[in-house]
């Protein structure tokens, strides 16, 4: 399935904007639910990938959960219709505030990362009196073999418990009362691309859960996160492969009769269905090269400034031969461009550019900078 790009009445609007092809999200979450139910697997839509209102109420009504990492997006996961049973909570650094938001939503589970967080959610809990459901992240030393930026599985991260504080941690556990161990949680890493590192963290996983079995721990669900990356290069052909996703670890996990396996997965979801839209406002001559300055930024879309993340970029007017241009936005700093030397056809003042699979960390990464105005969400079956 193509992306459809409906030019007449993207021309008529003011730019930049996000546009999302609403088939091709509906599409990869068909299939998404389709190869997870196969082995009975939940999936969780990590929120923070792209918070908007529409897209979270299309993801909540196929019946996935949402993993959250603040307590806004808990609050706009419930808004959206999500059952708080769906909901998880995760993060480093959850505030008593978030904590007690997740708590009085009575929400599926809590992603713990250290010692001191679990003290402070079983005592928020207790003065509720409620037990809290936990599940503890563990870092299991997997490299995802991705950027570092967006590396999170390693010791040197900041985030989860590392194997060889899982005794204390759980010495700790078996001392407070208002806390209930469901789960183990795993996340390794961002736009992951090489199913092996997958691989390795199964074989992770089932080293722990054995170690776990011996000391008579079984907890109820086994996260294994999200993560699963998606072809930037192709955007009409980037819908990830998630049917030998799921089969790496129907296949290598080993899970025991009552144990459920869950995922949390953003990108994959919804990258492919979102282009950031935008216009050609000069064409500048440099040395030896040539500027297409376009109207969106990198407050826009920061992943390029961020992550120097590639997205493919097209222009939606020309036909005409090809030339080569640096794609530059407006913003007064260097890191303000979306691509060097891209192959376009010529390309002239006010003529329409997408910059594609951006529907996932770019809407909701936008930001103000330069006092800019937030970019606006418009949908394929809404335009
Ligand atoms: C960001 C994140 C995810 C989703 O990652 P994707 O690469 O978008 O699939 C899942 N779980 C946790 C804990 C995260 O922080």
């Amino acid at each position: 399935m193509n992306f459809k790009f409906p030019v007449e009445a993207l021309s008529r609007l003011e730019t930049p904007l996000y546009y999302y092809d609403m088939d091709i999200l509906n599409n990869t979450l068909d299939t998404v639910k389709n190869e997870a139910d196969k082995y009975g697997f939940k999936v969780h839509y990590a929120v923070k990938a792209n918070a908007n209102e529409r897209i979270l109420k299309a993801i909540q009504q196929r019946g996935f959960g949402a993993d959250c990492v603040s307590g806004f997006e808990v609050q706009q996961a419930v808004d959206c219709g999500f059952d708080a049973s769906g909901i998880v909570f995760a993060g480093v650094g959850k505030t008593d505030k978030e904590i007690n938001l997740g708590l009085d939503n009575n929400i599926a589970c809590f992603n713990v990362e250290s010692i001191p967080e679990l003290e402070v959610i079983d005592e928020l809990a207790g003065k509720k009196g409620k037990v809290a459901k936990v599940a503890l992240r563990i870092n299991p030393n997997v490299n995802a073999n991705t950027h570092h930026y967006i590396t999170t599985g390693l010791e040197e991260n900041k985030f989860g418990i590392n194997i060889w504080d899982l005794e204390n941690v759980l010495a700790v556990l078996k001392s407070l009362k208002n806390v209930h161990l469901e789960g183990i949680h795993f996340h390794i890493g961002s736009q992951i691309t090489d199913l092996t590192s997958f691989r390795d963290l199964c074989l992770k996983v089932n080293e722990l859960q054995k170690w776990m079995i011996s000391h008579n721990i079984l907890p109820k669900v086994v996260n294994v996160g999200g993560g699963l990356g998606v072809d930037y290069h192709n955007p009409d052909n980037s819908i990830p492969d998630f049917a030998s996703y799921f089969k790496v670890f129907a296949d290598l996990i080993e899970l025991q009769p009552e144990q459920e396996l869950h995922f949390e997965l953003g990108r994959s979801l919804v990258a492919q269905s979102g282009a950031l839209i935008s216009r050609v406002i000069y064409i500048k001559k440099g040395v030896n090269v040539q500027f297409a300055i376009i109207d969106a930024g990198m407050n826009d879309l920061i992943r390029p400034a961020l992550y120097q993340a590639y997205h493919k970029i097209e222009n939606l007017s020309s036909t005409m031969a090809e030339e080569k241009y640096d794609v530059v936005g407006p913003i007064c700093e260097s890191s303000d461009c979306f691509g060097k030397a891209v192959t376009l056809p010529q390309t002239l003042r006010g003529h329409l550019m997408a910059v594609r699979t951006a529907g996932a960390y770019g809407e909701v990464m936008a930001n103000r900078y330069n006092l800019r105005t937030l970019p606006i969400p418009y949908y394929s079956d809404t335009l």
